[in-house]
């Protein structure tokens, strides 16, 4: 079957729905994975979306924060585009009805994150912010005829044309069954490449699909190798592991390991309340030296703790971990990418007619780490942008003819195990730590698994190019910044002081 519209979205997280709905009137098909609403990170994002909407606030002051986190790489052109636009794209979400936490005064109640000067984090439900905007993003698509939304299909490759891209290939979840559909724009929206890795907190869906198909279409990638690992998944044998919101350290809970030791007291002053990768480190060694580690919450937050992390309360309940009285078990997981498809201001991709927003694109402004809640923001402004710009675009001359795509492979004996040893390799070698022996290390293993699978089906067949890429990125930066840590250069090198750019050799 082939099908024709103006645009094809491909993911219906934050970053494609905004796309789409700013794509109206043109007709437009979102490709989605799943059910709408469900198999999106946006969905799980808790901590909320960060804005200069403060009368002490300003998109100069967020800039600056922003920056700062970025580690000397971020785009600064990019980054002042963010900060400016974002009270704005805030304003139209509550127009479409997201129900924003608000003061006593009816006031937007901004809640404070660190790293950030102000108050600047917008909120829904107090630790349901993603929800809220996918709930809204949702029924507003609904509203609009023109969008088309496909449930329960994967989108497979690039249609290509020479060098530009004229649509997808897609095979329904179900069936089997391929189709194609085409299109004058792509917008690939596909979200987090977390499944790479053993630990994530990152949904299933998050193979990064979005950057394998690009990659083997031939367009550049940026900063693959910084992955931000969030210190404290909660380590209950669940895959994807749920967060134990960063507030529990903030309230006082204290990491120990299995002996009763406080490490992080010898690790950095601010101890728990050190820096995300400093902590996420410092957990991480403990368990290379076959510790486990726990966050003591029983003194400082005791009794309280159904009340004050409901949420996390309920994912420790479903284990039969009591936080009240016991420790809860962590280990830090993989949960943001900085890199991805490589993007200008207007999220296009080096491939005519082919863009990206959200996770799966690398626009600069995070540079070599992520600033909290700014990722939410990311895709609503860059979203945005995108559908601007195709919607200046002159429809392209009309493509030739397009040769049927080949049904999915089906997965092949041995993938599901293939695909957890990878996702093992990475963790250790790929991970919080780096050296090159490890990394070429787990570029031997990719190596090997892409020798016994050479047309690997499944999620494999992307998480080895994503691995790839992500390993060989990670070897070429002798340095440590922001999340990409090296054990054999320690140290920030100013002279390497740029952004990353690269492409699939075997496609280059
Ligand atoms: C637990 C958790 C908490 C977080 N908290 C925050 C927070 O408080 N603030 C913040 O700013 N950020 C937070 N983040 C990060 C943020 O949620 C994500 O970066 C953001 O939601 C990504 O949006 P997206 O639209 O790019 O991708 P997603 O929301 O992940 O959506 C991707 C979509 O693409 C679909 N898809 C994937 N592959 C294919 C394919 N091949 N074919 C068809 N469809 C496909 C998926 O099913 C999904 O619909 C958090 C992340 C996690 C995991």
């Amino acid at each position: 079957m082939q099908r024709h519209s103006d645009a094809i979205v491909v993911g219906a997280g934050i970053a494609g729905l905004m796309a789409a709905l700013k794509l109206v009137p043109m007709r437009v098909t979102v490709l989605c994975k799943t059910k709408l609403g469900f198999g999106a990170a946006t969905d799980w994002a808790q901590g909320g979306i960060a804005a200069a909407m403060g009368k002490d606030d300003s998109p100069s002051l967020h800039a600056f924060d922003t920056q700062r986190a970025g580690a000397g790489i971020s785009d600064e052109v990019l980054v002042d585009i963010l900060a400016r636009d974002a009270p704005a794209r805030i304003e139209e979400l509550l127009e479409l009805g997201a129900a924003f936490d608000r003061t006593d005064s009816g006031e937007l109640a901004l809640g404070r994150e660190a790293a950030h000067q102000r108050r600047r984090i917008v909120k829904a439900g107090g630790d349901a912010t993603g929800h809220e905007i996918l709930k809204t993003l949702i029924e507003a698509v609904h509203a609009h005829p023109s969008i088309e939304i496909v449930e329960n299909v994967t989108a497979d490759d690039l249609v290509l044309d020479g060098d530009r891209v004229r649509g997808v290939f897609v095979h329904d979840n179900a069936t089997g069954e391929a189709h194609t559909y085409t299109a004058d724009a792509v917008v690939l929206a596909t979200g987090g490449i977390g499944r790479i890795y053993r630990y994530t907190t990152n949904p299933v869906q998050a193979t990064g699909d979005g950057i394998a198909m690009a990659a083997r279409a031939g367009a550049v990638l940026a900063d693959m190798e910084f992955v931000q690992f969030h210190p404290t998944a909660l380590e209950i044998g669940r895959d994807p592991m749920p967060l134990v919101t960063e507030a529990v350290r903030g309230e006082g809970a204290i990491l120990v390991n299995d002996l009763g030791e406080r490490f992080m007291l010898d690790s950095h002053p601010e101890a728990e309340l050190a820096a995300r990768d400093i902590v996420a480190r410092a957990i991480f060694r403990q368990l290379q030296r076959g510790r486990t580690v726990g966050l003591d919450a029983r003194e400082s937050i005791g009794a309280k703790f159904p009340v004050e992390f409901p949420t996390v309360f309920a994912f420790c309940e479903s284990a039969g971990i009591d936080p009240r009285v016991r420790n809860i078990p962590v280990a830090p997981a993989a949960h943001y990418h900085m890199g991805g498809i490589a993007v200008d201001e207007w999220g296009r991709s080096t491939l005519p007619g082919l863009w990206a927003c959200g996770e799966t694109s690398a626009t600069g402004v995070h540079g070599a780490n992520r600033l909290a809640s700014n990722s939410l923001l990311e895709a609503l402004v860059y979203g945005t942008r995108v559908a601007t710009d195709i919607a200046q675009t002159p429809k392209p001359p009309p493509a030739g003819a397009i040769a049927p795509h080949a049904p999915s492979l089906p997965v092949g004996a041995g993938e599901a195990q293939a695909t957890l040893d990878l996702r093992n390799v990475m963790y250790s070698n790929v991970g919080l730590e780096r050296s090159e022996t490890g990394l070429r290390k787990a570029l031997a293993r990719i190596a090997a698994f892409e020798e016994v699978f050479p047309h690997a089906g499944g999620e494999l067949r992307n998480l080895l190019v994503v691995a790839r890429l992500v390993t060989e990125a990670a070897l070429a930066r002798n340095e440590s910044r922001g999340s990409h840590y090296r054990t054999d250069y320690p140290k920030t090198d100013e002279a390497l002081a740029r952004r990353s750019f690269t492409r699939l050799r075997s496609v280059a």
